[in-house]
């Protein structure tokens, strides 16, 4: 089972000037198909210190990908490094020279000299010519280890390897490894809980890989497979799915990009269920994400925005007495509000949503205190008070998908 190291060169780099994103997508490719990524190396644009780098990703890796310093200035040393640490000639190829040639040419600009580094390669090497750009890219066999030069430049990175790096990996590897990914999504329960629950299958299995993430809307679990053909990815994932939904399966709610909204959604219209919402604190934030989902006025009557408490008292029939007494910030409050959507709006079901959303405290409530209240058409009827962390705007987006949370459990 061939391991890849991936080597970023660049001083910008260290400097923290751009993010490392070549790494990051080539680690997503190289997953792809099957190769294991074990580390991840930056190192500056200094000829020793590259040498370096390359001689302990070329002891530890049987795959080295290099991006970066393969330009035509001063700076640009992976050639160099390279060829110190093996002793590799580097001449120039013809083919890279002309197009780098037909370049300057065509934009009637004279070549500077150091263009012409670009040109050069390692002798035996697989020359990969830059569609994009000028430097070509290279692979090299030595030692038995497979080492890939590719451009710096993100846009001539990916199209280099993506054309010509990835399926010559696929043979160094001799096989076509397929990967499956599938995530499944959680509400109701916390990423220790789900570990806790899972650890003896996340500690045995290898394939598929079970990994759980904590995610805004709730906790994923990451099953990834790897098999030689499609449908035994598939059965791999069937049967970890299996095994993962017999421990956890009560908090289940969808698959993949499914929204917790359009597990909602689903699980409402199976019921057969109509949905409209009184929104104080949330001011429609709530509703908006349900009618975003094609289908929506299945499910949805509408929503109330009832933020002053003329609002809730004149719209909503809340009564004064109930608002004098507890405030609008209170369970009372969100109780009557669900009940009184409910009926207002001729839906099943009725949530609210009240609170103080900060920054500063209201109704003598500190930022953060939320009441959401649901009431279903038999009369059964729930509030959850919550103390929620963050600025308004993180309350008020927790009041959402808690509300959402609870309609789904
Ligand atoms: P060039 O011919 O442009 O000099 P090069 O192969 O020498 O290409 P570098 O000079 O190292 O590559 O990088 C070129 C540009 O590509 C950088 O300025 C930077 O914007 C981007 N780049 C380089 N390395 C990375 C990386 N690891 N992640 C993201 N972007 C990068
Ligand atoms: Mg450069």
């Amino acid at each position: 089972q061939e391991n890849a190291e991936i080597v970023a060169v660049g001083t910008e780099l260290l400097l923290g000037q751009i993010p490392n994103t070549n790494a990051q997508w080539l680690s997503k490719a190289m997953a792809s198909i099957g190769i294991n990524v074990r580390h991840h190396s930056v190192v500056g644009d200094n000829l020793r210190r590259v040498e370096e780098q390359f001689r302990i990703a070329g002891e530890r890796a049987d795959i080295i990908i290099v991006t970066g310093g393969l330009g035509p200035t001063e700076d640009d040393l992976t050639r160099e490094a390279f060829q110190q640490l093996t002793g590799i000639p580097i001449i120039e190829h013809k083919s890279s020279m002309e197009k780098i040639e037909a370049y300057f040419a065509e934009k009637q600009e004279t070549m500077t000299s150091n263009n012409r580094k670009q040109a050069r390669v390692f002798t035996g090497a697989d020359v990969m010519t830059n569609n994009t750009g000028m430097a070509p890219g290279m692979i090299v066999t030595h030692n038995d280890k497979t080492w890939v030069f590719l451009p710096g430049v993100p846009r001539e990175m990916k199209r280099m390897m993506t054309d010509r790096v990835i399926p010559r990996l696929q043979q160094v590897i001799g096989r076509d490894t397929v990967i499956k990914s599938t995530m499944l999504r959680f509400t109701g329960i916390g990423e220790s809980k789900v570990e806790d629950k899972l650890l003896d299958l996340i500690q045995q299995q290898t394939n598929p890989t079970i990994a759980p993430l904590a995610q805004d809307q709730g906790i994923a679990i990451r099953l990834t497979a790897k098999a030689e053909f499609d449908q035994e990815a598939d059965r791999l994932i069937k049967q970890s799915r299996a095994a993962v939904m017999e421990r956890v399966g009560e908090f289940f709610h969808g698959t993949d990009d499914q929204t917790l909204e359009e597990s909602v959604y689903s699980l409402l219209k199976q019921q057969g269920y109509t949905l409209g919402a009184a929104e104080s604190l949330t001011g429609g934030m709530f509703t908006e994400r349900l009618t975003a989902i094609p289908g929506a006025s299945d499910v949805c009557t509408g929503a109330i925005v009832c933020y002053g408490t003329q609002v809730k008292e004149q719209v909503l029939n809340v009564s004064s007495e109930l608002i004098r007494q507890h405030g609008t910030i209170s369970e009372a409050c969100a109780s009557s509000m669900a009940e009184n959507v409910r009926s207002r709006l001729d839906s099943d079901i009725g949530i609210s949503f009240t609170g103080a959303a900060g920054p500063d405290s209201s109704e003598r409530q500190p930022a953060g205190t939320v009441f959401i209240g649901v009431y279903d058409k038999s009369g059964k009827q729930t509030v959850e008070k919550y103390t929620f962390q963050g600025d308004r705007q993180t309350v008020r987006e927790r009041a959402v998908l808690k509300g959402y949370e609870l309609l789904f459990n």
